[in-house]
């Protein structure tokens, strides 16, 4: 990045040019944050700016200033053809919170063979796609702290309004688990304390994101824990297993089922925990860890998946009964390294 910053710089402070930012499916409050503020930082120079979502996203995070110029590429045809012709029109695409481009649906195929020069911003362990700017950090909290990195890079902090700083917080408290993983570092409450310094409200952001919760999703929370919680104490692993008629009597929107997985791997001598979801068109597993063993990898090897180290996801074509056994087959395989939280 480094050596190709004088050359980014001169695209994004130069003329005018057709921007499109993209951040991966489901976008959580670190890749709708950080696609925000980086749309609220380009529009500072008259680009014009596009954000598109391959999906929809929950709504405890439209409340982030550009959210309502945000197309999702996926709610009508209309849309779409309109995101395609955004997408084959842009000088510059991108991409970020993701590392390959399976994670942007049917996105993958219109961005990846566009002629616009690309930009990689993310945080996930081994990235695929190979842009011609890179700003990758598997050691950053969030993607929100290098899109605070990259304005202060190129502008400096004076480009930091408090749309960009609500953005960012937002992102980056989610991904620190409210400022608790071990990303956490002084840096992370360095950049905390510049934001609030900025006037960004943290107890209003915690609100807005934590304590929107519908009715129906904390009954669901309640269900899913009081019936669908298993603990297997030999693994130290516990695991929740979700089916479609489930998420249909709960009325479960977009969004429901996050943080769920957390709960299960806040059990004591709990270290590794999954939750395993029927969608529509797969089965959905989310898998968390605390110390040393690594869902990056387990998503990696057995479910199509990746992530962090001790956050990933990944997915299953098999049935639901068919992955939960495909994952309890698994774990004898991985007993050793279960055995203590730390090897
Ligand atoms: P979550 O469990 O919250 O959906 O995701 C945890 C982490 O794993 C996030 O950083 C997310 O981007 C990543 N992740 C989730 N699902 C997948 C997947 O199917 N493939 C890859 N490569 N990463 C995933
Ligand atoms: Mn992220």
């Amino acid at each position: 990045m480094q050596e190709n910053i004088d050359a980014l710089k001169s695209l994004i402070l130069g003329h005018a040019i057709n921007i499109v930012i993209t951040t991966h499916q489901k976008p959580d409050a670190d890749a709708l944050g950080s696609s925000l503020a980086l749309y609220n930082f380009l529009l500072q120079y008259g680009h014009h700016v596009s954000v598109i979502t391959p999906t929809d996203y929950p709504k405890f995070i439209q409340w982030m200033v550009g959210n309502d110029k945000v197309l999702n590429f996926e709610n009508d045809t209309y849309t779409q053809k309109k995101c395609l012709q955004l997408i084959d029109e842009a000088d510059l695409i991108f991409c970020l919170d993701f590392g390959n481009y399976e994670r942007i649906k049917d996105m993958h195929e219109p961005v990846a063979k566009s002629n616009a020069r690309k930009v990689l911003i993310d945080h996930h362990l081994d990235p695929e796609i190979k842009a011609h700017f890179t700003l990758w950090d598997h050691h950053a909290a969030a993607t929100c702290e290098l899109i605070y990195d990259l304005i202060v890079l190129l502008s400096g902090k004076d480009k930091i309004n408090m749309p960009i700083g609500e953005c960012i917080y937002a992102g980056i408290m989610t991904d620190t688990g409210s400022f608790r993983f071990p990303s956490t570092s002084k840096k992370v409450h360095l950049i905390i304390a510049e934001l609030i310094a900025l006037g960004v409200d943290n107890s209003k952001i915690h609100r807005l994101v934590y304590d929107n919760n519908t009715e129906e999703k904390l009954r669901f929370l309640g269900y899913s824990l009081a019936h669908k919680l298993y603990v297997l104490p030999q693994y130290h692993t516990a695991y929740i297993v979700i089916n479609s008629e489930e998420l249909k009597k709960y009325n479960s929107q977009t969004g429901d089922t996050e943080g769920l997985v957390n709960y299960a791997l806040s059990i004591e001598h709990v270290y590794f925990a999954a939750i395993i979801i029927e969608r529509e068109d797969m089965v959905k597993l989310s898998f968390r860890s605390s110390g040393d063993f690594s869902v990056n990898n387990f998503a990696h090897m057995h479910f199509e998946g990746g992530g962090h180290k001790n956050a990933a996801g990944g997915k299953s074509i098999l049935s639901l009964e068919q992955t939960v056994n495909k994952f309890l087959s698994l774990l004898p395989m991985h007993q050793k390294e279960l055995q203590s939280e730390y090897n």
